[in-house]
């Protein structure tokens, strides 16, 4: 069945207002409709790979360099902190006058961090990465209760430093 073309500008549409609503960035959920909606490979599988090369060239860079084998979830935080100087997220730190706002009225010095969301689904690629590239569930790293208690942690302050009450996600 293919969309009329008035369906694909309203779908587009509503994930453009979606987007501005959540702390996920437009481009991921555009690419989340995308692989529900078509079964050929989707912008998911190839962000999931480069996902991957990209955790593959940073413990290549760790000194001693590591194997993807030999990593446990203490260099998968590590990965996501590296990943932070790469964030548009603005994050309030609680000493800013703006901290707590959703919409500040002028700019400030507080740094830039990857979104939670960002963050989350990225875990979610690499998990799925780690165990299609022959790693073992038991294993996995990217499964770790350490993994999921940071992702806690960064979703909570995240939510605190930008006025988002935590109980808007709830249903
Ligand atoms: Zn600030």
């Amino acid at each position: 069945m293919v969309a009329h073309p008035c369906q694909l500008a309203c779908l587009y549409l509503f994930l453009i207002i979606v987007a501005s609503l959540l702390p996920i960035p437009l481009i991921q959920l555009l690419s989340m409709a995308e692989s529900s909606s078509s079964g050929t490979p989707s912008r998911y599988e190839s962000q999931k790979r480069r996902d991957w090369n990209t955790f593959g060239q940073f413990l290549s860079n760790q000194r001693p360099s590591m194997a993807v084998s030999e990593c446990n979830s203490s260099h998968v935080v590590d990965f996501m902190r590296y990943l932070d100087q790469f964030g548009k997220t603005k994050v309030h730190l609680e000493g800013c006058i703006f901290y707590g706002q959703p919409e500040p009225p002028a700019p400030c010095a507080c740094p830039l961090r990857q979104a939670w969301g960002s963050l989350d689904a990225l875990i979610g690629r690499l998990r799925a990465a780690y165990e299609e590239n022959g790693g073992s569930p038991e294993t996995n790293p990217f499964a770790s209760g350490s993994i999921r208690s940071y992702l806690r942690d960064v979703k909570e302050s995240q939510a605190k430093a930008r006025g988002i009450p935590s109980k808007k996600n709830k249903k």
